[in-house]
Protein backbone atom coordinates (compact mmCIF):
# COMPACT_ATOMS: atom_id res chain seq x y z
CA UNK A 1 0.00 0.00 0.00
CA UNK A 2 1.46 3.61 -0.97
CA UNK A 3 2.39 5.43 1.80
CA UNK A 4 0.23 9.06 2.62
CA UNK A 5 2.91 11.05 1.27
CA UNK A 6 3.12 9.07 -2.03
CA UNK A 7 -0.74 9.64 -2.37
CA UNK A 8 -0.51 13.01 -1.57
CA UNK A 9 2.27 13.66 -4.36
CA UNK A 10 0.33 11.91 -7.22
CA UNK A 11 -2.62 14.09 -5.86
CA UNK A 12 -0.56 16.69 -6.44
CA UNK A 13 -0.08 16.28 -9.67
CA UNK A 14 -3.53 15.54 -10.82
CA UNK A 15 -4.24 18.72 -9.51
CA UNK A 16 -2.11 20.48 -11.15
CA UNK A 17 -2.96 19.03 -14.37
CA UNK A 18 -6.69 19.90 -13.71
CA UNK A 19 -6.14 23.16 -15.52
CA UNK A 20 -5.58 20.53 -18.51
CA UNK A 21 -9.14 19.14 -17.63
CA UNK A 22 -10.98 22.09 -18.31
CA UNK A 23 -8.43 22.26 -21.60
CA UNK A 24 -9.77 19.86 -23.03
CA UNK A 25 -13.35 20.34 -22.25
CA UNK A 26 -12.98 24.12 -23.46
CA UNK A 27 -11.04 22.05 -26.72
CA UNK A 28 -14.16 20.01 -27.04
CA UNK A 29 -16.29 22.81 -27.08
CA UNK A 30 -13.97 24.56 -29.91
CA UNK A 31 -14.43 21.87 -31.66
CA UNK A 32 -17.71 21.69 -31.84
CA UNK A 33 -18.69 25.19 -32.54
CA UNK A 34 -15.72 25.57 -35.01
CA UNK A 35 -17.39 22.49 -36.64
CA UNK A 36 -20.49 24.28 -36.69
CA UNK A 37 -19.12 27.72 -38.11
CA UNK A 38 -16.53 26.63 -40.36
CA UNK A 39 -18.34 23.53 -42.55
CA UNK A 40 -20.72 21.67 -41.54
CA UNK A 41 -23.24 22.90 -43.89
CA UNK A 42 -21.24 22.88 -46.38
CA UNK A 43 -19.27 19.11 -45.70
CA UNK A 44 -15.70 20.61 -45.56
CA UNK A 45 -15.75 19.04 -41.96
CA UNK A 46 -17.32 14.84 -41.00
CA UNK A 47 -19.40 15.30 -38.57
CA UNK A 48 -18.74 11.92 -37.35
CA UNK A 49 -15.10 12.44 -36.72
CA UNK A 50 -16.28 15.96 -35.19
CA UNK A 51 -18.14 14.66 -32.75
CA UNK A 52 -15.62 11.03 -32.21
CA UNK A 53 -13.01 13.82 -31.22
CA UNK A 54 -15.15 15.84 -28.96
CA UNK A 55 -16.38 12.90 -26.96
CA UNK A 56 -12.88 11.32 -26.71
CA UNK A 57 -11.76 14.92 -25.12
CA UNK A 58 -14.57 15.06 -22.60
CA UNK A 59 -13.97 10.94 -21.65
CA UNK A 60 -10.38 12.17 -20.86
CA UNK A 61 -11.66 14.63 -18.63
CA UNK A 62 -14.14 12.98 -16.73
CA UNK A 63 -11.50 10.02 -16.22
CA UNK A 64 -8.59 12.58 -14.65
CA UNK A 65 -12.28 13.89 -12.28
CA UNK A 66 -12.69 10.55 -11.16
CA UNK A 67 -9.08 9.76 -10.62
CA UNK A 68 -8.56 12.56 -8.56
CA UNK A 69 -11.82 12.18 -6.42
CA UNK A 70 -10.73 8.09 -6.04
CA UNK A 71 -7.46 9.65 -5.02
CA UNK A 72 -8.72 12.17 -2.27
CA UNK A 73 -11.14 9.45 -1.27
CA UNK A 74 -8.17 7.18 -0.53
CA UNK A 75 -6.29 10.23 1.21
CA UNK A 76 -9.68 10.77 3.76
CA UNK A 77 -9.42 6.92 4.39
CA UNK A 78 -5.42 7.25 5.01
CA UNK A 79 -6.44 10.60 7.10
CA UNK A 80 -8.78 8.75 9.32
CA UNK A 81 -6.75 5.85 10.23
CA UNK A 82 -3.81 7.79 11.05
CA UNK A 83 -6.07 9.70 13.49
CA UNK A 84 -7.14 6.39 14.87
CA UNK A 85 -3.51 5.66 15.27
CA UNK A 86 -2.98 8.80 17.06
CA UNK A 87 -5.75 8.34 18.79
CA UNK A 88 -4.69 4.75 20.23
CA UNK A 89 -0.60 5.96 20.43
CA UNK A 90 -2.40 8.40 23.03
CA UNK A 91 -4.10 6.16 25.02
CA UNK A 92 -3.23 4.13 28.92
CA UNK A 93 -2.52 0.68 27.46
CA UNK A 94 -4.16 -0.82 30.43
CA UNK A 95 -7.72 0.71 30.86
CA UNK A 96 -7.70 2.16 27.01
CA UNK A 97 -8.24 6.33 28.67
CA UNK A 98 -6.72 9.01 27.18
CA UNK A 99 -3.14 9.41 28.97
CA UNK A 100 -2.45 12.80 31.15
CA UNK A 101 -1.30 15.02 28.06
CA UNK A 102 -3.96 14.11 25.64
CA UNK A 103 -6.68 14.44 28.33
CA UNK A 104 -5.45 17.67 29.17
CA UNK A 105 -5.28 18.71 25.11
CA UNK A 106 -8.49 17.15 24.65
CA UNK A 107 -10.07 19.20 27.56
CA UNK A 108 -8.57 22.04 26.55
CA UNK A 109 -9.24 22.22 23.03
CA UNK A 110 -13.13 20.68 23.94
CA UNK A 111 -13.55 23.50 26.85
CA UNK A 112 -13.18 26.37 24.64
CA UNK A 113 -10.82 29.98 25.62
CA UNK A 114 -12.09 32.13 27.84
CA UNK A 115 -13.75 28.79 29.64
CA UNK A 116 -17.50 29.56 28.31
CA UNK A 117 -18.80 25.85 27.74
CA UNK A 118 -19.56 24.72 30.90
CA UNK A 119 -17.56 21.36 32.25
CA UNK A 120 -17.95 19.45 35.04
CA UNK A 121 -15.04 17.62 36.25
CA UNK A 122 -14.24 14.71 39.01
CA UNK A 123 -10.67 13.74 39.41
CA UNK A 124 -10.39 10.01 40.67
CA UNK A 125 -7.77 8.67 42.87
CA UNK A 126 -8.49 4.90 43.92
CA UNK A 127 -8.34 4.39 47.22
CA UNK A 128 -5.51 1.89 48.73
CA UNK A 129 -4.39 0.55 45.18
CA UNK A 130 -0.22 0.37 46.53
CA UNK A 131 -2.00 -2.01 49.52
CA UNK A 132 -3.71 -3.54 46.51
CA UNK A 133 -0.80 -4.11 44.54
CA UNK A 134 1.28 -5.31 47.05
CA UNK A 135 -0.62 -7.19 49.24
CA UNK A 136 -2.38 -9.34 46.19
CA UNK A 137 0.53 -8.70 43.34
CA UNK A 138 -0.12 -6.61 40.32
CA UNK A 139 -2.77 -8.32 38.63
CA UNK A 140 -5.09 -7.51 41.15
CA UNK A 141 -4.26 -4.03 40.96
CA UNK A 142 -4.96 -3.48 37.04
CA UNK A 143 -8.31 -5.60 37.75
CA UNK A 144 -9.31 -2.83 39.99
CA UNK A 145 -8.39 -0.11 37.97
CA UNK A 146 -10.14 -1.69 35.32
CA UNK A 147 -12.97 -1.88 37.08
CA UNK A 148 -13.02 1.60 38.03
CA UNK A 149 -13.31 2.75 34.44
CA UNK A 150 -15.44 0.62 33.41
CA UNK A 151 -17.60 1.74 35.58
CA UNK A 152 -17.43 5.36 34.76
CA UNK A 153 -17.85 4.02 31.57
CA UNK A 154 -20.93 2.57 31.88
CA UNK A 155 -22.70 5.39 34.06
CA UNK A 156 -21.46 8.43 31.91
CA UNK A 157 -20.66 6.75 28.18
CA UNK A 158 -20.04 10.49 26.86
CA UNK A 159 -17.59 11.65 29.63
CA UNK A 160 -13.91 12.18 28.70
CA UNK A 161 -11.97 10.08 30.32
CA UNK A 162 -7.92 10.23 31.42
CA UNK A 163 -5.32 8.62 33.48
CA UNK A 164 -3.63 11.05 35.41
CA UNK A 165 -1.72 8.82 37.39
CA UNK A 166 -0.97 5.70 38.86
CA UNK A 167 -4.12 5.55 40.54
CA UNK A 168 -5.80 8.56 39.90
CA UNK A 169 -7.91 9.80 37.02
CA UNK A 170 -9.79 12.58 35.70
CA UNK A 171 -13.47 12.73 34.33
CA UNK A 172 -14.63 15.62 32.34
CA UNK A 173 -18.45 16.37 31.43
CA UNK A 174 -18.50 18.67 28.80
CA UNK A 175 -21.78 21.25 29.53
CA UNK A 176 -22.43 19.71 32.55
CA UNK A 177 -22.25 23.02 34.50
CA UNK A 178 -24.32 21.82 38.02
CA UNK A 179 -22.58 21.11 41.00
CA UNK A 180 -25.37 19.12 42.70
CA UNK A 181 -25.34 17.00 39.42
CA UNK A 182 -21.29 16.58 39.53
CA UNK A 183 -21.69 15.06 43.11
CA UNK A 184 -24.50 12.58 42.48
CA UNK A 185 -22.35 11.07 39.61
CA UNK A 186 -19.38 10.65 41.92
CA UNK A 187 -21.76 9.01 44.57
CA UNK A 188 -23.48 6.82 41.98
CA UNK A 189 -19.67 5.46 40.80
CA UNK A 190 -18.83 4.99 44.34
CA UNK A 191 -21.82 3.08 44.84
CA UNK A 192 -21.25 1.27 41.82
CA UNK A 193 -17.81 0.57 43.38
CA UNK A 194 -19.07 -0.86 46.71
CA UNK A 195 -20.60 -3.94 44.73
CA UNK A 196 -18.17 -6.23 45.39
CA UNK A 197 -15.87 -7.42 42.65
CA UNK A 198 -13.82 -10.45 41.52
CA UNK A 199 -9.85 -9.97 42.00
CA UNK A 200 -7.46 -12.36 42.45
CA UNK A 201 -9.92 -15.05 42.99
CA UNK A 202 -11.62 -13.34 45.95
CA UNK A 203 -15.11 -11.03 45.90
CA UNK A 204 -14.31 -7.64 47.19
CA UNK A 205 -15.66 -4.03 47.17
CA UNK A 206 -13.58 -1.44 46.03
CA UNK A 207 -13.74 2.33 47.07
CA UNK A 208 -12.21 5.43 45.58
CA UNK A 209 -11.83 9.39 46.99
CA UNK A 210 -13.53 11.54 44.60
CA UNK A 211 -13.03 15.71 44.81
CA UNK A 212 -15.41 17.69 42.08
CA UNK A 213 -15.15 21.45 40.49
CA UNK A 214 -17.29 23.08 38.07
CA UNK A 215 -16.09 25.59 35.14
CA UNK A 216 -16.77 28.44 35.04
CA UNK A 217 -18.74 28.46 38.50
CA UNK A 218 -15.27 27.31 40.15
CA UNK A 219 -12.42 27.86 37.77
CA UNK A 220 -11.66 29.82 34.52
CA UNK A 221 -9.27 27.34 32.42
CA UNK A 222 -8.41 23.78 32.40
CA UNK A 223 -5.09 24.01 35.08
CA UNK A 224 -7.56 25.48 37.54
CA UNK A 225 -10.66 23.87 37.05
CA UNK A 226 -8.18 20.29 37.75
CA UNK A 227 -5.99 21.77 40.68
CA UNK A 228 -9.35 22.92 42.54
CA UNK A 229 -10.43 19.55 42.14
CA UNK A 230 -7.44 17.80 43.63
CA UNK A 231 -7.83 20.45 46.35
CA UNK A 232 -11.28 18.58 47.28
CA UNK A 233 -9.91 15.23 46.20
CA UNK A 234 -7.04 16.07 48.97
CA UNK A 235 -9.51 16.92 51.55
CA UNK A 236 -11.19 14.30 50.77
CA UNK A 237 -8.46 12.13 51.68
CA UNK A 238 -7.81 13.93 54.81
CA UNK A 239 -11.36 12.98 56.28
CA UNK A 240 -10.73 9.40 55.88
CA UNK A 241 -11.57 8.61 52.23
CA UNK A 242 -13.81 6.86 50.81
CA UNK A 243 -15.78 10.07 49.49
CA UNK A 244 -16.95 13.00 47.41
CA UNK A 245 -16.36 16.32 48.22
CA UNK A 246 -17.31 19.58 46.14
CA UNK A 247 -14.59 22.34 45.88
CA UNK A 248 -15.24 25.35 47.50
CA UNK A 249 -13.24 28.47 47.96
CA UNK A 250 -12.27 28.15 51.30
CA UNK A 251 -10.63 25.31 50.19
CA UNK A 252 -8.11 27.51 48.14
CA UNK A 253 -7.67 29.97 51.69
CA UNK A 254 -6.50 26.78 53.66
CA UNK A 255 -4.44 25.96 50.50
CA UNK A 256 -3.01 29.29 50.23
CA UNK A 257 -2.07 28.83 54.17
CA UNK A 258 0.00 25.62 53.56
CA UNK A 259 2.13 27.09 51.11
CA UNK A 260 2.69 29.80 53.78
CA UNK A 261 3.38 27.75 56.23
CA UNK A 262 5.59 25.58 54.09
CA UNK A 263 7.90 28.35 52.29
CA UNK A 264 8.56 29.62 56.07
CA UNK A 265 9.79 26.25 57.32
CA UNK A 266 12.09 25.97 54.60
CA UNK A 267 13.49 29.20 55.80
CA UNK A 268 13.41 27.93 59.43
CA UNK A 269 15.76 25.22 58.64
CA UNK A 270 18.20 27.19 56.83
CA UNK A 271 18.38 29.56 59.90
CA UNK A 272 18.00 26.82 62.50
CA UNK A 273 14.78 27.90 63.69
CA UNK A 274 13.73 24.13 64.54
CA UNK A 275 14.63 23.16 67.62
CA UNK A 276 14.65 19.69 70.04
CA UNK A 277 12.97 19.46 73.36
CA UNK A 278 13.42 16.79 75.54
CA UNK A 279 10.79 14.76 77.74
CA UNK A 280 12.08 11.83 80.50
CA UNK A 281 10.73 8.54 80.19
CA UNK A 282 11.14 7.10 83.58
CA UNK A 283 10.69 3.47 85.23
CA UNK A 284 7.43 3.03 87.00
CA UNK A 285 9.18 3.21 89.96
CA UNK A 286 9.14 7.15 88.89
CA UNK A 287 12.90 7.64 89.94
CA UNK A 288 14.78 5.62 87.49
CA UNK A 289 15.45 8.12 84.34
CA UNK A 290 15.06 5.52 80.90
CA UNK A 291 15.20 7.32 78.37
CA UNK A 292 13.93 10.78 76.58
CA UNK A 293 11.52 11.45 73.93
CA UNK A 294 13.02 14.04 71.32
CA UNK A 295 9.97 16.46 70.46
CA UNK A 296 9.91 19.08 67.96
CA UNK A 297 9.65 22.80 68.44
CA UNK A 298 9.83 25.79 65.97
CA UNK A 299 11.15 28.82 67.59
CA UNK A 300 9.89 30.97 65.20
CA UNK A 301 11.38 34.81 65.10
CA UNK A 302 7.65 36.69 65.52
CA UNK A 303 5.20 34.15 66.82
CA UNK A 304 7.35 32.52 69.22
CA UNK A 305 7.57 28.20 70.60
CA UNK A 306 4.97 26.96 67.62
CA UNK A 307 3.46 23.44 68.30
CA UNK A 308 4.11 20.36 66.34
CA UNK A 309 0.49 19.61 65.91
CA UNK A 310 0.80 23.20 63.79
CA UNK A 311 3.44 22.22 61.40
CA UNK A 312 4.07 18.43 60.91
CA UNK A 313 0.81 17.49 59.17
CA UNK A 314 2.17 20.51 56.47
CA UNK A 315 5.65 19.33 56.19
CA UNK A 316 4.39 16.05 55.75
CA UNK A 317 3.17 17.36 52.37
CA UNK A 318 6.47 17.70 50.85
CA UNK A 319 10.59 16.75 51.57
CA UNK A 320 10.38 19.14 53.86
CA UNK A 321 9.52 16.21 56.52
CA UNK A 322 12.88 14.36 55.60
CA UNK A 323 14.61 17.27 55.68
CA UNK A 324 13.64 18.60 59.37
CA UNK A 325 13.60 14.98 60.67
CA UNK A 326 17.60 14.68 59.71
CA UNK A 327 18.04 18.17 61.26
CA UNK A 328 16.55 16.34 64.80
CA UNK A 329 18.05 13.55 64.18
CA UNK A 330 21.88 15.01 63.79
CA UNK A 331 21.33 17.41 67.15
CA UNK A 332 19.77 14.20 68.81
CA UNK A 333 23.10 12.40 67.97
CA UNK A 334 25.17 15.42 69.38
CA UNK A 335 23.21 15.64 72.56
CA UNK A 336 23.21 12.40 73.31
CA UNK A 337 26.75 12.08 75.14
CA UNK A 338 25.39 14.68 77.34
CA UNK A 339 21.75 13.02 77.90
CA UNK A 340 23.53 9.89 78.97
CA UNK A 341 20.68 8.08 77.76
CA UNK A 342 18.86 6.58 75.04
CA UNK A 343 16.40 8.80 72.76
CA UNK A 344 13.25 8.09 70.46
CA UNK A 345 12.90 9.79 67.82
CA UNK A 346 9.63 10.45 66.23
CA UNK A 347 9.19 9.23 62.76
CA UNK A 348 6.12 10.17 60.13
CA UNK A 349 4.71 7.68 58.17
CA UNK A 350 5.06 8.73 55.16
CA UNK A 351 8.88 9.08 55.43
CA UNK A 352 8.65 5.35 56.08
CA UNK A 353 7.35 4.96 52.50
CA UNK A 354 10.57 6.03 51.21
CA UNK A 355 12.52 3.47 49.92
CA UNK A 356 15.92 4.76 50.91
CA UNK A 357 14.93 6.04 54.21
CA UNK A 358 16.64 3.62 56.46
CA UNK A 359 20.10 3.81 54.91
CA UNK A 360 19.74 7.55 55.21
CA UNK A 361 18.98 6.80 58.85
CA UNK A 362 22.21 4.72 58.88
CA UNK A 363 24.39 6.90 57.35
CA UNK A 364 23.16 9.88 60.07
CA UNK A 365 24.26 7.44 62.70
CA UNK A 366 27.23 6.57 60.88
CA UNK A 367 28.67 9.98 60.62
CA UNK A 368 27.66 11.04 64.53
CA UNK A 369 29.65 7.86 65.79
CA UNK A 370 26.76 6.70 67.28
CA UNK A 371 25.09 3.02 67.56
CA UNK A 372 21.87 2.02 66.65
CA UNK A 373 20.95 0.38 70.23
CA UNK A 374 21.16 4.52 71.61
CA UNK A 375 17.82 5.46 69.08
CA UNK A 376 14.32 4.32 69.66
CA UNK A 377 12.14 5.36 66.23
CA UNK A 378 8.40 5.77 67.16
CA UNK A 379 6.34 5.20 64.90
CA UNK A 380 2.72 5.75 65.04
CA UNK A 381 0.18 3.07 64.69
CA UNK A 382 -1.96 4.62 62.17
CA UNK A 383 0.99 3.47 59.54
CA UNK A 384 -0.39 1.54 56.79
CA UNK A 385 2.14 -1.53 56.99
CA UNK A 386 2.03 -4.66 54.93
CA UNK A 387 4.93 -7.83 55.63
CA UNK A 388 7.05 -7.26 52.66
CA UNK A 389 6.19 -3.45 51.96
CA UNK A 390 8.72 -0.44 51.81
CA UNK A 391 7.37 0.08 55.62
CA UNK A 392 8.42 -2.85 56.73
CA UNK A 393 11.82 -3.24 55.02
CA UNK A 394 12.33 -0.29 56.30
CA UNK A 395 12.17 -0.98 60.06
CA UNK A 396 13.22 -4.45 59.37
CA UNK A 397 17.18 -2.41 58.09
CA UNK A 398 16.82 0.17 61.49
CA UNK A 399 16.48 -2.96 63.55
CA UNK A 400 19.47 -4.69 62.35
CA UNK A 401 21.81 -1.69 63.13
CA UNK A 402 20.27 -1.94 66.48
CA UNK A 403 18.00 0.93 66.45
CA UNK A 404 14.22 -0.20 68.66
CA UNK A 405 11.19 0.32 67.33
CA UNK A 406 8.32 1.27 69.36
CA UNK A 407 4.32 1.57 68.40
CA UNK A 408 3.12 5.34 69.19
CA UNK A 409 -0.41 6.47 70.70
CA UNK A 410 -1.54 2.69 70.46
CA UNK A 411 -5.31 1.99 70.90
CA UNK A 412 -5.72 5.06 68.56
CA UNK A 413 -5.90 4.01 65.76
CA UNK A 414 -7.86 0.67 63.73
CA UNK A 415 -5.41 -1.80 63.64
CA UNK A 416 -3.83 -2.25 67.14
CA UNK A 417 -4.44 -5.86 67.58
CA UNK A 418 -3.68 -6.84 64.17
CA UNK A 419 -0.54 -4.71 64.37
CA UNK A 420 0.75 -6.26 67.82
CA UNK A 421 0.04 -9.99 65.92
CA UNK A 422 2.10 -9.03 62.76
CA UNK A 423 5.33 -6.79 63.46
CA UNK A 424 8.24 -6.92 65.01
CA UNK A 425 8.61 -4.31 67.55
CA UNK A 426 10.53 -3.64 70.91
CA UNK A 427 7.93 -1.03 72.90
CA UNK A 428 4.63 -0.18 72.26
CA UNK A 429 3.06 3.50 74.28
CA UNK A 430 0.15 3.62 74.93
CA UNK A 431 -1.94 6.72 74.11
CA UNK A 432 -2.44 9.02 76.94
CA UNK A 433 -6.63 9.26 76.34
CA UNK A 434 -6.16 5.86 77.97
CA UNK A 435 -3.87 6.86 80.31
CA UNK A 436 -6.52 10.14 81.22
CA UNK A 437 -9.69 7.73 81.60
CA UNK A 438 -7.74 5.17 83.75
CA UNK A 439 -9.61 6.10 86.94
CA UNK A 440 -12.63 6.96 85.73
CA UNK A 441 -13.51 3.98 83.34
CA UNK A 442 -13.47 0.38 83.65
CA UNK A 443 -13.17 0.22 79.69
CA UNK A 444 -9.70 1.93 79.43
CA UNK A 445 -8.34 0.27 82.80
CA UNK A 446 -9.57 -3.23 81.32
CA UNK A 447 -7.77 -2.22 77.98
CA UNK A 448 -4.44 -0.46 79.53
CA UNK A 449 -4.29 -4.12 81.21
CA UNK A 450 -5.01 -6.47 78.36
CA UNK A 451 -2.34 -4.45 76.27
CA UNK A 452 0.43 -5.09 79.50
CA UNK A 453 -0.50 -8.72 79.29
CA UNK A 454 0.05 -8.99 75.96
CA UNK A 455 3.41 -7.35 76.08
CA UNK A 456 4.67 -9.11 78.51
CA UNK A 457 3.74 -12.58 77.02
CA UNK A 458 5.59 -11.46 73.92
CA UNK A 459 8.23 -9.99 75.85
CA UNK A 460 8.08 -6.10 74.84
CA UNK A 461 8.19 -3.27 76.97
CA UNK A 462 5.14 -1.04 77.43
CA UNK A 463 5.41 2.85 78.00
CA UNK A 464 2.83 4.79 79.31
CA UNK A 465 1.99 8.12 78.09
CA UNK A 466 0.80 11.52 79.71
CA UNK A 467 0.37 10.44 83.77
CA UNK A 468 -0.50 13.94 85.05
CA UNK A 469 -1.27 12.54 88.70
CA UNK A 470 0.49 9.92 91.56
CA UNK A 471 -2.88 8.16 91.33
CA UNK A 472 -2.32 7.24 87.46
CA UNK A 473 1.10 6.54 88.42
CA UNK A 474 -0.03 4.38 91.36
CA UNK A 475 -2.52 2.46 89.23
CA UNK A 476 -0.20 2.06 86.00
CA UNK A 477 2.40 0.34 87.92
CA UNK A 478 -0.41 -2.25 89.79
CA UNK A 479 -1.02 -3.07 86.53
CA UNK A 480 2.20 -4.08 85.86
CA UNK A 481 3.35 -1.16 82.82
CA UNK A 482 7.21 -1.09 82.48
CA UNK A 483 7.84 3.00 81.95
CA UNK A 484 5.82 6.03 82.44
CA UNK A 485 6.16 9.58 80.72
CA UNK A 486 4.02 12.50 81.44
CA UNK A 487 3.71 15.89 82.98
CA UNK A 488 3.95 14.41 86.40
CA UNK A 489 8.06 13.84 85.26
CA UNK A 490 8.49 16.40 83.26
CA UNK A 491 7.45 18.31 80.55
CA UNK A 492 9.53 18.57 77.05
CA UNK A 493 12.31 20.95 77.43
CA UNK A 494 15.54 22.08 75.37
CA UNK A 495 18.87 20.53 76.69
CA UNK A 496 20.00 24.20 75.97
CA UNK A 497 19.53 24.63 79.35
CA UNK A 498 21.85 22.11 80.27
CA UNK A 499 21.26 18.17 81.28
CA UNK A 500 21.15 19.09 84.90
CA UNK A 501 18.86 21.62 84.56
CA UNK A 502 16.63 18.62 82.66
CA UNK A 503 17.14 16.40 85.14
CA UNK A 504 16.46 18.94 87.79
CA UNK A 505 12.77 19.69 85.78
CA UNK A 506 11.98 16.28 85.34
CA UNK A 507 12.34 15.70 88.94
CA UNK A 508 10.55 18.87 89.85
CA UNK A 509 8.11 18.55 87.93
P1 LIG B 1 3.58 12.14 70.53
O1 LIG B 1 4.71 11.44 69.88
O2 LIG B 1 2.46 11.32 71.04
O3 LIG B 1 4.24 13.03 71.64
C1 LIG B 1 3.74 13.14 72.91
C2 LIG B 1 2.99 14.42 73.06
O4 LIG B 1 2.32 14.43 74.28
C3 LIG B 1 3.91 15.62 73.05
O5 LIG B 1 3.22 16.69 72.43
C4 LIG B 1 4.05 15.91 74.53
O6 LIG B 1 4.38 17.26 74.81
C5 LIG B 1 2.68 15.56 75.03
N1 LIG B 1 2.69 15.21 76.44
C6 LIG B 1 3.68 14.61 77.13
N2 LIG B 1 3.30 14.40 78.40
C7 LIG B 1 2.04 14.87 78.51
C8 LIG B 1 1.11 14.93 79.61
O7 LIG B 1 1.36 14.50 80.73
N3 LIG B 1 -0.11 15.46 79.35
C9 LIG B 1 -0.43 15.95 78.12
N4 LIG B 1 -1.64 16.48 77.96
N5 LIG B 1 0.42 15.90 77.07
C10 LIG B 1 1.65 15.37 77.27
P2 LIG B 1 3.94 17.54 71.34
O8 LIG B 1 5.36 17.73 71.70
O9 LIG B 1 3.07 18.71 71.09
O10 LIG B 1 3.92 16.57 70.10
C11 LIG B 1 2.72 16.26 69.47
C12 LIG B 1 2.96 15.26 68.40
O11 LIG B 1 3.75 15.81 67.34
C13 LIG B 1 3.76 14.07 68.86
O12 LIG B 1 2.93 13.22 69.51
C14 LIG B 1 4.29 13.53 67.56
O13 LIG B 1 3.31 12.73 66.93
C15 LIG B 1 4.50 14.77 66.74
N6 LIG B 1 5.92 15.11 66.77
C16 LIG B 1 6.63 15.75 67.71
N7 LIG B 1 7.91 15.85 67.35
C17 LIG B 1 8.05 15.24 66.15
C18 LIG B 1 9.14 15.00 65.26
O14 LIG B 1 10.29 15.34 65.49
N8 LIG B 1 8.87 14.34 64.11
C19 LIG B 1 7.62 13.91 63.82
N9 LIG B 1 7.44 13.27 62.70
N10 LIG B 1 6.58 14.10 64.63
C20 LIG B 1 6.77 14.77 65.79
CA1 LIG C 1 5.99 9.92 70.09
CA1 LIG D 1 2.43 9.31 71.57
Amino acid sequence: MRSDSSLNSVLGVYRRFSGLRWGLVGLALLLVVAGLVLGLGDGAVEPGLLALAATALVTLATLQRLAERSLRQRLAEADVQRWQAIDMAHRDALTGVYNRAYFLSQLQERMGRGGRIPVGYLQVDMDHLKALNDGLGHAAGDTALLHLTNTIRRLRPEAVLGRLGGDEFGVALIGEGSKPALLRLGEQILEALRQEVLIADRMMPLSATIGAAVAPQDAEDVAELMSRADLALYRGKRNGRSQVIGYDRDMLIDERHHRFVQRELRGALLLNEIKVYYQPIFRSDGTTLRSYEALVRWHHAHRGVIPPSEFIPIAEQSDIIDRLSEAMLRQVCADLPRLGVPVAVNISPVQLRRAGFASRFAAVLMENGVSGDRIVVEITENVLMRAGGVESANLDALRALGVRIAIDDLGTGHASLEYLRSFSFDIIKIDRSYVAHLLTSAIDRTIVAALCDIARAVNVEVVAEGVETEEQLAALREIGCHAVQGYLFGRPAPLALGPDALKAIASAA
